[in-house]
């Protein structure tokens, strides 16, 4: 049974669904790490989804705690650095996680980087076992390979789930020619192809995650995770987001 053919919620465009947002988007106004306040925002996002009857997973970065190049720009062995940045990416997986549970929120955290004493390894049947009862998979190590990145793992991890979608939440409300925040002539997209936004190299994901978003036909859909119920707008096929999806 496919996540479409399974309890679809009546009200939700997609039976389950894949969230990914980076790690600075837990930072708020800090210059570092996690801010609690954010991290409880998030989760009150996703909480409002699962209760739509929405099976989701997600993926989050780890780019408010480190990230592989910062680390190789120091000097450090590229490969070392990005296995530090995975090493975050778990961190802030734990921390979501909590926050879920505080809710009610039932979830399990599974590792690219085998951590037992920690969360669950990865294992793909497992994952899709755990969303198909409803409760929420936040993956964490990426991929579990360095040079790579958490929206490659993100796309991945949605091509595996068998995702109708993949979320991209963001500081602003769709994809913009240029960064909306310092350029105010930058023009909103309603929607693009994945061709269209690897043509114009339009700074949505990397270009291995829409390629392979693209190769998988899953549709990408870019919104504000910092406007209050964006999450479930969007879900509902409402509020404002970029859609990225297949030619023709
Ligand atoms: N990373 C990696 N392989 C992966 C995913 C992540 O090596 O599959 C490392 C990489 O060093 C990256 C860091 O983890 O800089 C944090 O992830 P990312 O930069 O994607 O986080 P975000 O920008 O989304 O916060």
């Amino acid at each position: 049974m496919t996540a479409m053919e399974g309890a679809m919620p009546t009200n939700a465009r997609y039976g389950r669904v894949l969230l990914k947002i980076s790690g600075e988007a837990l930072m708020g106004n800090r210059e570092y790490g996690l801010d609690p306040e954010i991290v409880a925002r998030v989760a009150d996002e996703v909480h409002s989804v699962v209760g739509m009857g929405v099976e989701v997973c997600l993926v989050i970065g780890g780019g408010n705690i480190f990230r592989g190049v910062s680390g190789a720009a120091t000097g450090m062995e590229r490969a070392t650095a990005d296995y530090m940045g995975m090493l975050a990416t778990v961190i802030n997986a734990l921390a979501m996680q909590s926050a879920l549970e505080r809710r009610g929120v039932q979830t399990r955290v599974q590792s690219a980087i085998p951590m037992a004493s920690v969360c669950e390894p990865y294992i793909r049947r497992r994952a899709v076992r755990h969303m198909e009862k409803g409760r929420v998979v936040i993956f964490g190590a990426g991929t579990g390979n360095p040079f790579f990145t958490t929206d490659t793992a993100a796309a991945l991890r949605a091509s595996e789930m068998g995702c109708d979608a993949l979320l991209k939440g963001t500081k602003v409300d769709g994809v913009y020619s240029a960064d909306p925040n310092k350029d105010p002539s930058a023009q909103r997209f309603e929607t693009l192809t994945h061709l269209e936004v690897l043509a114009k190299d339009l700074q949505v994901m990397d270009a291995s995650a829409i390629s392979l978003a693209r190769e998988n036909k899953i549709p990408i859909l870019v919104f504000s995770i910092h406007t209050a119920g964006a999450f479930a707008e969007v879900m509902a096929g409402r509020g404002k987001f970029t859609i990225i999806t297949e030619e023709g």
